[in-house]
């Protein structure tokens, strides 16, 4: 008998049949053996329509009361699901973040997990029960109601499956598994039987948001089993793998990419030191986060300091900036929110050489201007146009063979 941790996003739990469905695929786990854990997300477009509520009153809500109100949508789904595997005989009982005991740190809006007490959780195991879980969601020490950012119910289920010491945590979406890229945006895109968890961190770090990073963060941390597969179809999904495998493995496994970013460039500050620090400093201070940093050589006395934040902090940033700038004596403040930043992933990469320049061959073979690079041992990023993310991606997808699985 093994202990299974099953997470059900949004489109696998939008509607009642769908509720019904995801109830008889527990119920058949449970008739099977297993004890399970199963987390839900709230139902497919619900978060999206309660901060849209929240932002008709206020631009900016109060994180705590955002808390409050974003919580809402996953206490839905576990009461229907319980509601639905009860009607099929299935014992189940259903339990808030709060009532479980996800203990998280007191950054709403993006609280981390400290610590979960598992005894409710194992007490309904022992009693034959399956216990559904509200995914996304926490209580701080204060009590106060706190949620994990965007996507984290698949934090909560790998980070349930490793309190519980769980035999596998198995992610369940509207996608049979993880692609060589969003299937969304080409379609070619194949689904990979495994993927080395280091890989997998680097897709979701940069934008491919098929699995949470931080659950990927958590896997990784505490040896869970993670796999990702369909709610509607039957099939293997993609093992998230902690070993390399033995065969050739391909130099590129996956092409990710993030559409949420904008680039504000100092132009011509003094090149001296503090400069750095002078803008990036008050930056952190307003708690944003900054990506990818360029600072140019010095052509004559000033340089230009280039970096990139999310969309959503951008006008603060700039707001910011104004006087930081012209404090400094800089020639210009400018910037740019229609960028997105594309990345080829691969562990290959250490062996090979000549990726990077094949990447951007590719794309000047297309007319892509590339804006800005990084590296990393296994993997290159840039930043282009948003007109051009489509086109970006498939020519690479295409220039990498990607559609076909390796020999
Ligand atoms: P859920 O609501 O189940 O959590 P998400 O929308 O968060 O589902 O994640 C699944 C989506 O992730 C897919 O529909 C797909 O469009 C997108 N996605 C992005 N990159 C990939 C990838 N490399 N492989 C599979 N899906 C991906
Ligand atoms: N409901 C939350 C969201 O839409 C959490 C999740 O689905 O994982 O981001
Ligand atoms: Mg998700």
């Amino acid at each position: 008998m093994a202990l299974i941790v099953q997470k059900y996003g949004g489109t696998s739990v939008g509607s009642p049949e769908r509720i019904r469905h995801v109830a008889e695929k527990v119920s058949a786990a449970r008739q099977r053996g297993d004890d399970v854990v199963v987390v839900v997300s709230a139902m497919s477009g619900e978060t999206d329509r309660l901060v849209g509520l929240a932002h008709q009153l206020a631009p900016r809500p109060e994180p705590r009361e955002l808390d409050v109100l974003l919580s809402t949508g996953e206490q839905v789904t576990i009461a229907l699901l319980s509601i639905a595997l009860q009607k099929l005989g299935c014992a189940a009982r259903s339990y808030t973040g709060a009532q479980v005991r996800i203990l998280t740190d007191n950054a709403f809006n993006k609280a981390r997990i400290r610590d979960i007490d598992e005894a409710a959780v194992r007490k309904d195991l022992s009693a034959g029960r399956v216990v559904v879980v509200a995914g996304f969601q926490g209580v701080d020490e204060d009590g106060n109601i706190t949620t994990l950012g965007r996507g984290g119910s698949d934090t909560t289920a790998v980070a349930l499956a490793a309190a519980l010491k769980a035999d596998e945590c198995q992610i369940y979406t509207d996608v049979d598994g993880v692609y060589t890229t969003d299937p969304r945006v080409v379609p070619q895109a194949r689904r990979l039987a495994r993927i080395t968890f280091e890989e997998m961190l680097e897709m979701a770090s940069l934008g491919s948001k098929v699995l949470q990073i931080r659950s990927v963060e958590f896997a990784g941390k505490y040896n869970v089993p993670l796999r990702v597969l369909s709610s509607f179809q039957e099939g293997e999904g993609t093992l998230i793998s902690f070993e390399e495998s033995q065969m050739e493995q391909p130099v590129i496994s996956g092409i990710a990419f993030n559409r949420d970013e904008a680039k504000i460039t100092v132009v011509g500050v003094p090149d001296q030191p503090g400069v750095a620090y002078g803008i990036l400093g008050p930056i952190a201070n307003a708690n944003i986060e900054v990506d990818m940093i360029v600072q140019n050589v010095a052509a004559d006395a000033t340089t230009d300091f280039t970096f990139t934040v999310h969309r959503r902090d951008y006008s603060q940033a700039i707001d910011i900036l104004r006087d930081v700038a012209s404090g400094m004596g800089a020639r210009e403040l400018t910037g740019d929110n229609k960028i997105v930043k594309i990345s080829i992933v691969g562990v290959g990469m250490r062996s090979h050489a000549g990726i990077a320049s094949k990447m951007f061959q590719t794309l000047s073979k297309e007319g892509i201007n590339i804006r800005m690079i990084s590296t990393s041992e296994i993997k290159v990023s840039v930043v282009v146009d948003e007109k051009y993310l489509e086109l970006g991606v498939r020519a690479l997808h295409d220039a990498f063979e990607l559609e076909r699985a390796p020999k």
